[in-house]
C-alpha cells in the first residue's frame, strides 16, 4: 500500500479545513464572539508535504508534539507557518527547540519554566508560554492542578525571558463524550488569570489554547482562541 500526497487526499484535506473553519465561525457565532479563533493544524505523524499543502490552503499555525519528529520535519515545511510546541517537553530538550517555535503550550513545572527562560536568555529572545491545567485532575495527565495554578502563574513574572500568555488544556471527554463543563472550568481560570494579571510586566493574557477534532466547537462557544486540530484535517493518524 503506498501513502501519500495523491490528488484525493490533498482534496479531502482541502475541504476539511474550508469545514472546520466554516463551523469555527459558527461556534463563534452561537456565543456573539467576534474575535480571533485561530485554527492550528497538530502535524504528528503527517508527511511534511502534506502539511506544507495545508499551510497553502490557509493553516497558518502548525502545532508541533514531539521533539525529534518536529526537527525532523521542519526544512521541508513550505510556507513560513509559525510553529507551536504542545507536547509534553522535557527539559533537557527545550534547547533544541527555543529558537525554532514562537510558543509553548506544556509548560507545568517550575523547572521546565525555569530552564525555558534559561534557554531564551541565551538565545536573546522571550518565549511565550502557556500553562498547562490538568482540568480533569486525572493521575495519568499533564498540567498543573487547578489549585496550583496561581502559584506558577505568579512565578512565571520573576524570569525576564518568558511572557505568560494564558492557559492550555487537554480535557477529559466525560460518559456522553462531552468536554464541555471542563472547557467552562478552564473560561472561569482564563478569566480570573486574565483579570488578576492584566497591566503587569511579563504577562499578556490573550490565549486560550484548547479543543481538538472532536469537541473544537464546544471550545470555542466557552472562549478558545486556538484549536488543536489534527485528525478531523489530516485524516486518521498513522503510526508508525
Ligand atoms: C494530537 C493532539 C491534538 C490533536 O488531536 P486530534 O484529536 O487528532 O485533533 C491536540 N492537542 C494535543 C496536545 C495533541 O497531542
Amino acid at each position: 500500500m503506498t501513502e501519500g500526497s495523491s490528488d484525493s487526499r490533498l482534496s479531502v484535506i482541502a475541504d476539511n479545513i474550508k469545514r472546520i473553519e466554516e463551523n469555527i465561525e459558527k461556534a463563534k457565532l452561537d456565543a456573539s464572539r467576534s474575535d480571533t479563533v485561530r485554527l492550528m493544524g497538530v502535524t504528528k505523524t503527517v508527511d511534511p508535504e502534506i502539511v506544507s499543502f495545508s499551510v497553502r490552503n490557509g493553516v497558518k499555525l502548525l502545532g508541533e508534539n514531539r521533539v525529534q519528529e518536529f526537527l525532523d520535519k521542519r526544512d521541508r515545511y513550505e510556507g513560513s507557518p509559525e510553529i507551536h510546541f504542545i507536547g509534553g517537553l522535557q527539559t533537557n530538550k527545550v534547547k533544541y527547540i527555543i529558537d525554532k517555535v514562537k510558543m509553548i503550550h506544556s509548560a507545568d513545572s517550575e523547572k521546565l519554566i525555569r530552564e525555558i527562560a534559561h534557554r531564551a536568555g541565551n538565545a536573546q529572545l522571550t518565549m511565550d508560554i502557556l500553562i498547562e491545567v490538568n482540568i480533569g485532575g486525572e493521575e495519568s495527565k499533564s498540567g498543573v492542578k487547578p489549585e496550583a495554578l496561581d502559584e506558577l502563574a505568579d512565578m512565571v513574572g520573576e524570569f525576564p525571558d518568558v511572557r505568560l500568555r494564558g492557559l492550555m488544556a487537554i480535557p477529559p471527554v466525560d460518559v456522553n463524550g462531552s468536554s464541555e463543563k471542563y472547557f467552562e472550568r478552564m473560561q472561569r481560570l482564563f478569566g480570573d488569570l486574565r483579570d488578576r494579571k492584566n497591566g503587569v510586566p511579563g504577562y499578556l493574557i490573550d490565549t486560550l489554547s484548547m479543543g481538538m477534532s472532536g469537541d473544537y466547537e464546544a471550545a470555542v462557544r466557552h472562549g478558545s482562541t486556538i484549536v488543536r486540530v489534527g485528525s478531523a484535517l489530516y485524516g486518521q493518524r498513522i503510526y508508525k
